[in-house]
């Protein structure tokens, strides 16, 4: 019998995108035969870019990558893998503590739509990575090189840079 075509769903707010979330994309490259990135326009705390700039970061990031898109959408995450025909939402785990959110979530999802959530996990290098504490560190001038893509890096920059200015 014929494998069935798999679309994925990759929602999140990444803002900005890390090193983790892209170790996560790379897995779920393998496992499906389309990616979208789907940037959430909904308001989040303390907001470092637009989501227009979330997504021009992200799709410098995957352009070489067969399969993998990226663009942003508002409302609920379910309505918007339905409307673009993804069978599976993909979300990445770091933690037991993310287990417990992200099961609570997967849960709701399923129940309400039927869609399966699928979690991979992030090399341990990445457990321990999220976009906050970038946004944290980057405010108070530390070294990220390990942790976030150079484009990222440099948007940083320039966007603290302004921000003292
Ligand atoms: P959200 O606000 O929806 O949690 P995020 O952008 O913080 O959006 O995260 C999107 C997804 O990526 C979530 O499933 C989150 O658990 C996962 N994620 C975030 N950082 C990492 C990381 N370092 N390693 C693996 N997965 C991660």
């Amino acid at each position: 019998m014929a494998r069935k075509f798999v679309r994925a769903l990759f929602p999140g707010s990444f803002d900005p995108i890390t090193n983790g979330h892209l170790d996560v994309i790379n897995r779920g490259m393998k496992l499906f035969d389309e990616l979208i990135i789907a940037v959430g326009r909904s308001p989040v705390k303390n907001q470092l870019f637009t989501p227009k700039e979330r997504v021009e970061m992200i799709a410098e990031l995957v352009v070489d990558m067969p399969g993998v898109s990226v663009e942003s959408f508002d409302g609920l995450t379910v309505e918007y893998a339905a409307k673009k025909k993804a069978n599976v939402i993909l979300r990445g785990l770091r933690s037991l503590t993310d287990v417990q959110y992200e099961f609570q979530l997967a849960m709701t999802n399923r129940a309400v739509t039927g869609i399966e959530t699928v979690f991979v996990m992030t090399s341990e290098q990445y457990g321990f990575t999220s976009s906050t504490l970038i946004r944290q560190v980057a405010t108070l001038g530390g070294n990220l090189s390990k942790l976030i893509p150079e484009n990222v890096r440099n948007r940083l920059q320039q966007r603290l840079k302004k921000r003292e200015s």
